[in-house]
């Protein structure tokens, strides 16, 4: 608890961190574009460019851990959510060969939570699982309620896999195995899940990589 405590405030931190230096940032590049145009040497700007990118990149990631009171929690129906989730990333997926798929029971599966902070999580887990995809594979989404009051959503995916001595460091922030990755997707998602009082676990192989997400039904 004193963990998931210490993380809460080191998120909001972050978050409010991201905030001030945004603005700041948006005025460099944008004097540092009416820059290059006048000088005649571009030789750093593309250096400079690219970096200041990666800093935009690092802040939208850091931004989506808002204020837990920021939270919009309403009535959210999963299964809809998934297939918005599914559209939106299907594109990226059928590029890299890969199939998702999405595995339904019927059951009328409501949470209550905030919608743009759980379809973040989603997408953050699918965007992994394409990535850890480079010859294409598939990817399985299926959720099912256990018991009377939770439920249960798999990601499973035919990846790379983590292998066993990276697999505890998961979630870390900046931890990353990717040249261009931030490192923060895992984290992010896991402290959205905990404030949604739900559970995430990794499972994962050679042939593969399994999340579990168990939430509170509604
Ligand atoms: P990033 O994607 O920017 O590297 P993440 O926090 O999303 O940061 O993921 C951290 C690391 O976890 C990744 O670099 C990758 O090594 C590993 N990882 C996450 N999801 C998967 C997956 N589905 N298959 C294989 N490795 C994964
Ligand atoms: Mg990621």
């Amino acid at each position: 608890m004193l963990n998931s405590e210490k993380l809460t405030i080191a998120g909001q931190l972050a978050a409010g961190i991201a905030h001030e230096v945004r603005n700041p940032l948006t005025a460099i590049k944008g004097f540092l574009q009416l820059m290059e145009r006048k000088m005649e040497d571009q030789t750093y700007f593309g250096i400079i460019e690219s970096e200041i990118d990666r800093i935009e990149l690092i802040l939208s990631e850091l931004l989506v851990l808002a204020k837990p009171q920021d939270f919009k929690f309403e009535s959210v129906y999963l299964p809809a959510l998934i297939e918005d989730i599914k559209t939106l990333i299907d594109t990226q997926a059928i590029m890299n060969n890969v199939k998702i798929e999405v595995v339904n029971t019927d059951e009328p599966i409501t949470i209550n939570g905030d919608i743009n902070q759980l379809k973040q999580v989603f997408i953050n887990f699918l965007k992994n699982a394409i990535e850890a995809m480079p010859n294409g594979g598939s990817c399985i989404i299926e959720m099912k309620a256990i018991g009377e009051n939770k439920v249960k959503i798999f990601f499973k995916d035919t990846g790379d896999g983590i292998p066993p001595q990276l697999l505890k460091r998961i979630g870390e922030p900046f931890f990353t195995t990717k040249e261009n990755g931030t490192g923060l997707g895992i984290m992010i998602s896991k402290q959205i899940i905990e404030n949604h009082h739900g559970t995430v676990h990794f499972w994962s192989d050679k042939k593969g990589t399994i999340i579990e997400v168990i939430l509170p039904l509604q």
